[in-house]
């Protein structure tokens, strides 16, 4: 072992402190993260209107609401709640009162078309969704006459209000809530991710796989007078998790930005002294690229970090950012949605030295690299895919054993379909995606949806979707499209196609078409193949 951080069984394990976990089985997350708020006073702050929630008036808040859902819709234990909204202070109030109830916190991106939110309405089967009026009419559209609460007073059509939340917080509670009994081992939340392959899926986390998240700060606590701007999306993994839970148990400010727009960040990391930035890797490029008309408008003297995941992270663009802004480090961290924030991170400025690094194991977590062609579990310096284990790793898929049996093994190794490798001090390394999953501007698009709205155009035999690389975005979804004989289908036909029927980060931005789609003797998708294809100079 060096420093804690050793391999036994072929295995790594993380050379953070240990993780402290509680004890108690009956134990809900909510419970768990407001017994431990003792720092700060506030607790979020609505970048766009300067309105303060402080953690007394967010723990108000979430016991009236969840009085307010119990008393007055009728939300039981087990029960799933949808949120549909923007970015909002009033997201981790609804997902803290739901959770506390025993109910399920599912999120959908409100980018989405009405379509696909109602395919994701039909899997998890909510019985009340939280929107805003603005994005009211997307879900009616999506789910004709489903019961919904609204952030606040205003005329909608076609759905069933049943609650407005800002009289729930100004409700006194009843004090007829009875409690239920919440267990670790009960599901709290389902957000959701295609994962190593297929349609989108709901990952299913149970109370116990957060509140290990939680602890993982709790551990390694953060230093005590961050102040947070948050302009990654809250109904993903990585914003939800961290900047509107674990920060909270902490007791550290987060500013949220309701929608991203880059003039509106830099203003508000300014307006609110942020001294840390959190984002997505194409963010990151967008500020170098402006940081000389930047510098001249905005005072970001307060911004010591940028936090980025989601997504990779360029060496080249690390470089020019740290060239550019030589008083702001970037920490980065890894984790998928099915893994409940652990995964690796770079967490002090000494790591951040580590050029490249995904950054070091997360506390209680533990690592294999296997050759992903010969099954065969490698060790130091050997890439191969990267598997997890750990009291975060997610129970699996919701309604679908067989994907859950392929992502997660019986021992509990969750497969992240990322190739890996790990040095001798534990960095962990990320050099190419294996999964099909494309990233674009840190949103997933699942290829396997793309594909089949492909083949239900009436002129397509056969198509595939990949990723393209791109220097602002990451990645965007290209597709190889192989057309039935005598078709004149044009590129922008296809493109047009698609785009009318998803959401805007998930159009196909390149068309290029192929007699036939490469496969392998049982029908898969030789996915690296076409990638190579698509890659290769005389394409580029
Ligand atoms: P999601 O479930 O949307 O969080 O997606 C998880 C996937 O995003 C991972 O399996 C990686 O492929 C990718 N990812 C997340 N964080 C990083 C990172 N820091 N660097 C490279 N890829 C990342």
């Amino acid at each position: 072992p060096r420093n804690g951080f050793c391999i036994a069984n072929s295995t790594f394990y993380s050379k953070r402190k240990p993780l402290p976990l509680p004890a108690n089985s009956s134990l809900d997350v909510t419970t768990f993260i407001s017994s431990q708020t003792h720092r700060g006073t506030t607790a979020f702050i609505n970048a766009a209107t300067g309105h303060r929630l402080s953690f007394s008036d967010l723990w108000r808040a979430v016991d009236r609401v969840a009085d307010g859902l119990y008393q007055d819709v009728g939300v039981r234990r087990g029960d799933v709640v949808l949120i549909l909204s923007p970015n909002s202070i009033f997201v981790p109030v609804v997902c803290f009162a739901v959770m506390s109830l025993g109910a399920i916190v599912t999120t959908a991106n409100p980018l989405n078309t009405a379509g696909e939110i109602s395919r994701q309405i039909a899997d998890s089967n909510p019985k009340l969704a939280f929107t805003t009026p603005e994005l009211a009419p997307k879900l009616a559209a999506a789910s004709a006459g489903i019961s919904v609460v609204l952030d606040r007073v205003e005329p909608t059509r076609g759905v069933r209000v049943v609650g407005i939340l800002s009289e729930m917080v100004n409700k006194k509670p009843s004090g007829q809530r009875v409690r239920d009994r919440v267990d670790q081992d009960d599901t709290a939340m389902l957000l959701y991710s295609s994962g190593t392959t297929g349609r989108s899926k709901g990952v299913i986390s149970s109370h116990g796989n957060l509140i290990a998240h939680v602890a993982r700060y709790i551990a390694e606590p953060l230093e005590p007078n961050e102040i947070f701007l948050c302009t990654v999306p809250l109904f993903h993994t990585f914003g939800l998790l961290n900047y509107a839970m674990a920060t909270v148990a902490l007791g550290l400010t987060v500013v949220i930005l309701p929608r991203f727009e880059l003039h509106e960040m830099l203003a508000a990391v300014d307006k609110y002294r942020a001294t840390s930035l959190v984002l997505v890797p194409p963010v990151l490029v967008a500020l170098i690229n402006r940081a000389d008309v930047i510098k001249t408008q905005f005072n970001l003297s307060s911004l010591k970090i940028v936090r980025t995941g989601g997504a990779p992270l360029n060496k080249e663009v690390t470089k020019s950012f740290i060239e550019k802004y030589p008083t702001v480090d970037i920490l980065q961290g890894y984790a998928l949605t099915e893994s409940n924030g652990a995964g690796a991170s770079i967490d002090t400025v000494e790591e951040s030295q580590r050029y490249g690094a995904l950054g070091l194991l997360s506390c209680g977590a533990e690592a294999r690299i296997v050759d992903p062609v010969k099954g065969r579990v490698v060790g130091v310096n050997q890439t191969g895919e990267l598997w997890l284990r750990g009291p975060s790793i997610a129970k699996g898929y919701f309604g679908n054993e067989e994907a859950t049996n392929e992502t997660i093994d019986p021992k509990g190794w969750l497969k992240t379909g990322d190739l890996c490798y790990i040095d001798e001090d534990g960095f962990v390394f990320i050099v190419d995606r294996l999964k099909e999953l494309i990233k674009y501007n840190g949103y997933q698009v699942a290829p396997a949806e793309l594909e089949a709205l492909l083949i239900t155009h009436p002129d397509i035999l056969d198509a595939a979707v990949i990723p393209f690389p791109d220097k602002e975005r990451g990645q965007y979804p290209m597709a190889y499209v192989s057309r039935k004989p005598e078709s004149n289908l044009s590129h922008k036909q296809v493109i047009d196609f698609i785009s009318n029927q998803v959401a805007p980060y998930k159009k196909i931005r390149k068309v290029a078409f192929i007699d036939s789609i490469p496969k392998t003797p049982s029908g898969k998708t030789l996915r690296k193949d076409l990638i190579k294809l698509a890659t290769s100079k005389s394409n580029l």
